[in-house]
């Protein structure tokens, strides 16, 4: 019966919970500043994995692919070591999504941020944020229609929504 009812309606994936979840919460939450030293055109054209690759390598961030149950990726510093685990199961706009999300903690989030007063949740959103930018950066956004976006790159329409959310709420 369970899978069965699956099949015919495909359940949300975890990235499209939160998105549309940091959608509520964003309005409770600061507007970031871009930095200088972010991923050169983050927000200007589409990241892409190998970006994400090579801003790792050059930021000397360790990456690893393994399969992961509960969570699709997490950031964590072992001593003074970066280090970003990503579910190896993970696939389509979301391997990119959680690459960025994640590479969003490590610029934005000093070790022990989220558990400073009232930021645990503020982390997520600004992480989900710098993500949704780096998928449909500005230009993107603002010069093409919302239907032709998820036709071409197959993102889920609650992405665009945050994204709009972002530009209206933050001016990003
Ligand atoms: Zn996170």
């Amino acid at each position: 019966m369970h899978k069965a009812s699956k099949a015919i309606m495909p359940a949300a994936n975890s990235t499209e919970k939160c998105t549309i979840r940091t959608m509520k919460r964003i309005q409770r939450v600061k507007p970031f500043k871009p930095q200088p030293y972010w991923p050169y055109e983050w927000n200007t054209r589409p990241l892409t994995e190998a970006d994400f690759d090579s801003y790792c390598a050059y930021s000397k961030i360790i990456v690893r692919e393994i399969p992961l149950d509960n969570l699709p990726g997490c950031y964590l510093v072992c001593g003074k070591q970066p280090v970003i685990f990503l579910d190896d199961k993970l696939r389509g706009y979301e391997r990119m999504f959680v690459r960025m999300h994640e590479l969003g903690h490590h610029l934005m989030h000093p070790p022990g941020e989220r558990f400073k007063r009232g930021r645990k949740e503020a982390t997520e959103v600004e992480a989900d944020a710098f993500a949704a930018c780096a998928l449909i950066p500005r230009p993107l956004l603002t010069r093409r229609r919302p239907d032709k976006i998820i036709e071409e790159y197959g993102y889920p329409a609650s992405l665009i929504e945050l994204r709009r959310e972002i530009l209206s709420r933050w001016a990003i």
